[in-house]
């Protein structure tokens, strides 16, 4: 039996990177997918790539119209949203000093106001289901905070108390609200950075080396799926031991 047979998941920010590998398991463990993502073609592509039911669907995770859209459109053409993923991300790096209070806003309105938005609106289609879980992906930066991103550390550990507030509060309809916090991985964000970082890091990693989206996705599979039951406002770290 596969993990999320009949089942139906919205991930936003799915058209590449950490998003699509966590499309695409699901979609391999049976669910009917919607990946939600500014460029509507690169969406549409992207789900066309994929083994199994799959759409895409333009949607700007800030603007709270369009997130409503995206969630619905799930509804319409599936019938349900059983699983939320609030994947989708942009870094404006830069010290302080630098950083523009755009650079400051922009960051927190993509990971902490989109995962808002995202987890209130999921939250109420999955009421009047009785059932539902919602996963955000925070990251690591969240815990440690890192040079350079006061922006992002700010919103990935606003996504913590999201979480966690949003998981007491929707408990006792039946919906699981979970975070993830991945540590160095191998996608289009990462390998922007200079070599000279990227070197950095490797080695605060316990393991050696920079995980994989596909072990993002596998975490992500858990908390979405039944085998994660009795599993709700968790962050678990997905990092090969960095920043214990
Ligand atoms: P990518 O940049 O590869 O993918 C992010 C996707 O999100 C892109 O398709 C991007 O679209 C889309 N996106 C950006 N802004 C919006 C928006 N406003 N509305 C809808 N979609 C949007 O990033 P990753 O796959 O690396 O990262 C995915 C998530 O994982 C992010 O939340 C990131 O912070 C987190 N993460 C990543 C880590 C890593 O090491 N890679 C580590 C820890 C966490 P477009 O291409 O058009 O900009």
């Amino acid at each position: 039996m596969s993990l999320l047979e009949g089942r139906t998941a919205v991930v936003t920010g799915g058209a590449r990177g950490i998003g699509y590998e966590i499309a695409r398991l699901f979609v391999e463990e049976g669910a009917a997918v919607v990946l939600g993502d500014l460029d509507e073609a690169e969406a549409v592509a992207a789900a066309k790539t994929l083994p199994g039911t799959a759409l895409g669907f333009r949607c700007d995770v800030t603007v709270e119209d369009e997130v409503q859209s995206l969630l619905e459109y799930c509804t319409e053409e599936f019938g349900s949203l059983d699983v939320l993923v609030n994947n989708a991300g942009i870094t404006r790096d830069k010290t302080m000093r630098n950083m523009s209070s755009d650079d400051f806003r922009s960051v927190v309105d993509v990971h902490l106001y989109g995962a808002w938005l995202g987890t209130k609106h999921a939250s109420a289609i999955m009421r009047e289901q009785g059932r539902g879980s919602i996963v955000n992906i925070s990251s690591i930066s969240g815990k440690s905070g890192n040079v350079g991103q006061t922006n992002y550390s700010a919103a990935k550990a606003g996504m913590v108390g999201l979480t966690k507030a949003a998981a007491k509060e929707v408990a006792h309809l039946g919906i699981r609200v979970n975070a993830v916090q991945p540590g160095l991985i191998r996608t289009a964000m990462t390998e922007a950075m200079p070599q000279h970082a990227w070197a950095a890091k490797l080695g605060d990693i316990p393991m050696g080396r920079a995980g994989e989206p596909a072990e993002v996705a596998s975490v992500v599979l858990f908390l979405a799926s039944d085998l994660a039951s009795y599993v709700t406002g968790a962050v678990i770290e997905i990092t090969g031991g960095r920043n214990l």
